[in-house]
């Protein structure tokens, strides 16, 4: 896994320290998270810089917080989940995450050593996910877009997140999986939805299976700035 360097001011203290990261970890762990890659980059990531100051305190609590816009950053063990589901057959060279948000999800993937590429339809979001990147040294490739139509310039993923829920699975996002390759996406009304798994068989075929229910934000149409 590539080193995250945190500068001192990054690191956090108190309710934002590296101790209340381990605890973080500990609990997910307790959860049934296994998978130590995926427990170590949420030890290294800094989940505190990824929300409000006002809410950073809060940071290592396992829920779900607002990041303004009416969105939200995912629950750490949603995070987890998603992340160990494509972590099966080793760590996916080439990722496609639909939804940056506060650019959590996306930070955890980098460090853990994958091409990281994701879209996000709110411009200010963007934004502040950039600065979050740089500021934690993270290389990943990001675009201000609809995410229905996914990024097929560098397609096709090896592994592709969808972090807000649509009615029926996007087609356009299941055509961009390698063989090989795995989707996650959160699909039903809002409110409550299946977590969706669709792996692209080696035939080209799909495999569709769900991972029990989640709660996103949905995926909407258009860019807002
Ligand atoms: N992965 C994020 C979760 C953010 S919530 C994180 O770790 O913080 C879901 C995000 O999906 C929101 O920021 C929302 O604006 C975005 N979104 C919703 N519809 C979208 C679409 N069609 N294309 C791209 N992003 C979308």
């Amino acid at each position: 896994m590539p080193r995250l360097r945190l500068r001192p001011e990054a690191a956090g203290s108190g309710m934002t320290s590296q101790r209340a990261r381990d605890r973080l970890v500990e609990r997910l762990r307790g959860a049934g998270i296994s998978n130590e890659a995926v427990l170590n980059a949420m030890r290294t990531v800094p989940r505190h810089l990824f929300i409000d100051e006002a809410l950073a305190s809060r940071a290592y609590e396992d829920t779900a917080l607002p990041i303004g816009h009416g969105q939200t950053i995912s629950q750490p063990l949603v995070v987890a989940r998603m992340t160990e589901a494509i972590l099966e057959q080793g760590i996916p060279k080439k990722v496609l995450e639909i939804g940056t948000g506060s650019g959590y999800q996306a930070a955890i993937l980098a460090a853990l050593g994958s091409e990281v590429f994701t879209v996000e339809r709110i411009g200010d979001l963007l934004r502040q996910a950039r600065k979050r990147f740089r500021l934690l040294n993270l290389h990943l490739r990001s675009k201000h877009d609809d995410g229905h139509i996914g990024w097929s310039e560098h397609a096709p993923y090896d592994a592709i997140l969808v972090t807000a829920a649509a009615a029926t699975l996007v087609d356009a996002l299941t055509e961009q999986l390698a063989p090989g390759g795995q989707l996650i996406a959160p699909v039903g009304a809002a409110g409550m939805q299946a977590l969706i798994r669709v792996t692209r068989r080696d035939d080209g075929s799909l495999n569709q299976t769900a991972m029990g229910s989640v709660i996103f934000v949905p995926l909407l149409s258009g860019t807002l700035d």
